[in-house]
C-alpha cells in the first residue's frame, strides 16, 4: 500500500513547519499521498504554487472545529475544491468564531485569576489566529504549568476553564460546507475525544445522519486494541476509513507519515474520489 497521510499541520494553524517544510519532510519520509489539514483554514495552499511537490500527491484538506452534546469535535474535510465558495464561506465563518472564542479564553482565565497578556498571546500565535495551544505556550512562558499538556489538563482541556467551544458552527453546517465543496466529511481521532463507546457509537450515527462518510480509524500510533476498536466502528456504521498522523511539528506527538498499519476489513476513504481535485502544479487556488 502506498503511504499515504490526510492529516497534517502547518504554521497557518498551530503546527510548526512551513508549508514548504511540511512538504519536504513528508518526501524524506516516503509519503506518497498528503493532506495538510490545519485548523479552520486553507491557507497553506496558497504556498504550495513554487514547490516541486516531485510526484507528491496533495489531497485538498482542512480540519474544522465543532461541538457535538456540549464536547469539542474535530472534523477533517477530504478532497475538496478549495475554490468553491462553500468553502470560503466555511472558512470566513469560522475565522470569526475563533477571534470570538480567543477573546472569550481570556477573559475566562483573567477572572480565573490567571496573568494572561492577551497581547503576547497573539504575538505567540504570529502566523494564525489565535488558540488554545497558544494559551498553553503563554502560561508556560509565564511558569503557570512545566509544559503544554499541562496546561490543557489544567486550564484548556475539555470542561475546563478556558475551554470555549460553542462559538464554533455546527455539525450539520461544517458537513454541508465540506460536501459543497466536492468534500467528504470524516471523523478526526474518535478516541481523542474520550467519549463511552455508547456515545462514540450515537456520534457516529449522528454524524452520518447529517451526510459525514468517514472516520480515521488510524490516527498516529496507537494499540492494535484501538485500531481494532475504530476498525469495528467503521465498519458496523458503514463508513469509510481515513488514516492520519495528525503531524504537528518534529519530535512532538506523531511524525508526519507514521502512523499505525492500516486495517485491511476497512474500507480507505481515497476509493471514493477519482482525483478530480487532487492538487497538482498546474492547478490554481484562488484561495
Ligand atoms: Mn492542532
Ligand atoms: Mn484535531
Ligand atoms: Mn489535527
Amino acid at each position: 500500500m502506498k503511504s499515504i497521510d490526510l492529516h497534517s499541520h502547518t504554521v497557518v494553524s498551530d503546527g510548526r513547519l512551513t508549508p514548504k517544510e511540511l512538504v519536504e519532510r513528508a518526501k524524506a519520509n516516503g509519503v506518497e499521498v498528503l493532506s495538510i489539514t490545519d485548523h479552520d483554514t486553507i491557507s497553506a495552499y496558497e504556498q504550495l504554487a513554487d514547490i516541486d511537490l516531485d510526484g507528491l500527491t496533495i489531497i485538498p484538506g482542512i480540519e474544522f472545529s465543532t461541538q457535538w452534546r456540549g464536547v469539542g469535535v474535530h472534523i477533517v474535510g477530504l478532497n475538496l475544491n478549495l475554490d468553491s465558495p462553500a468553502i470560503k464561506e466555511g472558512v470566513a465563518q469560522q475565522e470569526k468564531a475563533r477571534s470570538k472564542r480567543a477573546l472569550l479564553i481570556a477573559q475566562r482565565l483573567i477572572k480565573a485569576k490567571l496573568p494572561i497578556d492577551f497581547q503576547r498571546v497573539e504575538e505567540i500565535a504570529q502566523y494564525t489566529n489565535v488558540g488554545r495551544p497558544h494559551f498553553a505556550q503563554h502560561m508556560v512562558e509565564l511558569g503557570i504549568v512545566k509544559d503544554m499538556s499541562a496546561a490543557f489538563k489544567k486550564y484548556l482541556g475539555n470542561g475546563k476553564v478556558g475551554d470555549v467551544k460553542q462559538c464554533w458552527a455546527e455539525l450539520e453546517q461544517i458537513v454541508r460546507w465540506i460536501v459543497e465543496a466536492d468534500g467528504v466529511a470524516v471523523l478526526a481521532h474518535p478516541l481523542k475525544y474520550k467519549m463511552t463507546r455508547t456515545k462514540l457509537s450515537a456520534l457516529l450515527d449522528d454524524f452520518r445522519a447529517v451526510g459525514g462518510r468517514g472516520m480515521e480509524v488510524v490516527s498516529g500510533q496507537q494499540t492494535k486494541d484501538e485500531t481494532r476498536l475504530l476498525a469495528r466502528f467503521c465498519v458496523e456504521k458503514g463508513l469509510l476509513a481515513s488514516c492520519g498522523s495528525d503531524f504537528h511539528q518534529p519530535s512532538r506527538w506523531s511524525e508526519i507519515g507514521s502512523m499505525s498499519a492500516f486495517p485491511k476489513e476497512c474500507e480507505p476513504v481515497w476509493t471514493d474520489w477519482n482525483g478530480v481535485n487532487t492538487y497538482s502544479a498546474e492547478t490554481q487556488f484562488s484561495a
